[in-house]
């Protein structure tokens, strides 16, 4: 199996890059925010206690997002690979996910990390919020406050990564097909 984990602050360019990837290497996208968003949209429990941290730009409990990503990587047993975008995002998560690829008998092949500056970021999602309709992208404070959950809790998943020996950077800047064949060359690279 080939089991990304994408990697890279909000508005890196993560959600972009999965759908091209995906389709190249026949991989299942699973995005905690898309799954948390349906959660909301269905007007569940587990959305209802997720939308008001989301709103905040918190983090939503580790427990929760580990929960919702087990339950697919279970559905999609036969899958070629998985990309996982948004999650790891705090070491706990990363740990977890490393027992539950264990526990089917695979592992993370490669954490590929898009890198991108503050501004730069701060600027993109504002103006992704003037069309998504998310409310966390439409509000300058919100995206410091996720900007910054990122650099304290989920930057160091980086290193988790690099401890064992898997993770890769990337120039996030620049043009989407130039990106996404930095990351492929990467991909490519593993399995030679
Ligand atoms: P972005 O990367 O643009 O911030 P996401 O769609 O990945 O957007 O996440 C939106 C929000 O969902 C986050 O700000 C956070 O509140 C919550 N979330 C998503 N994934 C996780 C996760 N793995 N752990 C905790 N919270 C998460």
């Amino acid at each position: 199996m080939l089991n990304i984990v994408l990697f890279g602050p909000p508005g890196a360019g993560k959600g972009t890059q999965s759908q091209k990837l995906i389709e190249k290497y026949n991989l299942i996208h699973l995005s905690t925010g898309d799954l948390l968003r349906s959660e909301i949209a269905a007007g569940s429990e587990l959305g209802l206690k997720a939308k008001s941290l989301m709103d905040n730009g918190l983090l939503v409990p580790d427990e929760v997002v580990i929960g919702m990503i087990a339950n697919k990587v279970r559905e999609h047993g036969n899958a070629a690979g998985f990309i996982f975008d948004g999650f790891p995002r705090t070491v706990p998560q990363a740990q977890s996910l490393d027992k539950l690829l264990q526990e089917h008998g695979t592992e993370i092949s490669a954490m590929l990390a898009l890198k991108v500056d503050d501004e730069e970021l701060t600027n993109r999602l504002l103006l992704r919020g003037q069309t998504s309709g998310r409310p966390d992208d439409q509000n300058e404070e919100l995206i410091r406050k996720r900007v910054q959950e990122y650099n304290t809790k989920t930057a160091p998943v980086a290193d988790y990564y690099a401890g064992q020996s898997k993770f890769f950077a990337v120039d996030g800047i620049g043009e989407i097909n130039e990106i996404f064949a930095q990351l492929c060359k990467h991909i490519d690279s593993l399995t030679q």
